[in-house]
């Protein structure tokens, strides 16, 4: 547990310390932290950037995929060179080298109901589902909701992006990301069916990231509200999201209610 900065951590976060809402404490917060990233795609490479160079102390990331070629114009962190390697070990390699106060854990496995469990170390508090898949967002979802852990959910395809926050420990009149989409919701568009523009995923990777530095520094309090940004018109519109009282995932477990 780190208790005061070094004279190089002050120098190294100071833009970052300046700023009132994060100053000295919400630093050393950062430099204690240990965030999951699930998925090491277009949403969590930059994630994943923008948390080790913040100083997050812990990285947990979670993919099973290889690099791709058309992963390049928005995957920013793969390189030419990086073809058919693992995501994972490209990701800790480079992040390790660039930012000496994180500790990259790559897991090389794609996440499912059979091992979130294992995967997702006690220790990550945040969770941040940067996959494009539903299936696994609802299992990161649920494993969320029965570990009181925090949510932070990112998406996109060619049309509108959206990100939202669950804090299941404290927050606890928003439900959960299955009050929002059904167990039974099949049809999702992703980057993979319907194409994406990569400054537009940099721009919902981009808050996601700030909306994990703002929970680990205690200044964030926008908990179940969605934020929805329409790619066309350039539009963002905000709503509050509510709790399904019938969800089968999230009834029995807010506070003052039977397990
Ligand atoms: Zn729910």
């Amino acid at each position: 547990m780190l208790n005061q900065l070094t004279a190089t951590q002050y120098i190294q976060y100071s833009k970052q310390i300046l700023l009132p809402e994060i100053g000295e404490t919400g630093q050393i917060a950062l430099l204690n932290a240990n965030v999951t990233v699930v998925g090491l795609g277009g949403l969590g490479t930059l994630v994943a950037q923008y948390l080790a160079a913040a100083g997050v102390a812990s990285l947990t990331l979670i993919d099973g995929d290889q690099v791709e070629r058309d992963n390049l114009p928005r995957q920013l962190i793969y390189a030419e060179s990086d073809l058919t390697k693992a995501k994972v070990d490209v990701c800790a390699m480079r992040l390790s080298d660039a930012y000496l106060d994180v500790t990259i854990v790559p897991v090389k496995q794609m996440l499912d109901v059979s091992n979130v469990d294992s995967l997702i170390p006690n220790t990550s508090k945040l969770i941040i589902d940067c996959t494009d898949n539903l299936a696994v967002r609802q299992v990161i979802n649920r494993f969320c909701v029965n570990n009181k852990k925090t949510l932070i959910n990112g998406a996109i395809n060619h049309g509108s992006g959206q990100v939202f926050c669950f804090n299941f420990a404290k927050h606890t009149s928003a439900g959960c990301y299955t009050c929002f989409v059904p167990l039974t919701a099949k049809v999702e568009q992703s980057c993979a069916t319907s194409g994406v523009l990569g400054p537009a995923v940099g721009m919902i990777a981009s808050f996601q990231a700030k909306i994990a530095i703002e929970h680990i520094t205690e200044s964030f309090n926008q908990y179940g509200q969605l934020f929805r940004f329409n790619v066309t018109d350039n539009s963002w519109v905000v709503a509050n999201l509510n709790r399904d009282p019938a969800c089968s995932i999230c009834r029995h477990h807010y506070l003052g209610e039977a397990s």
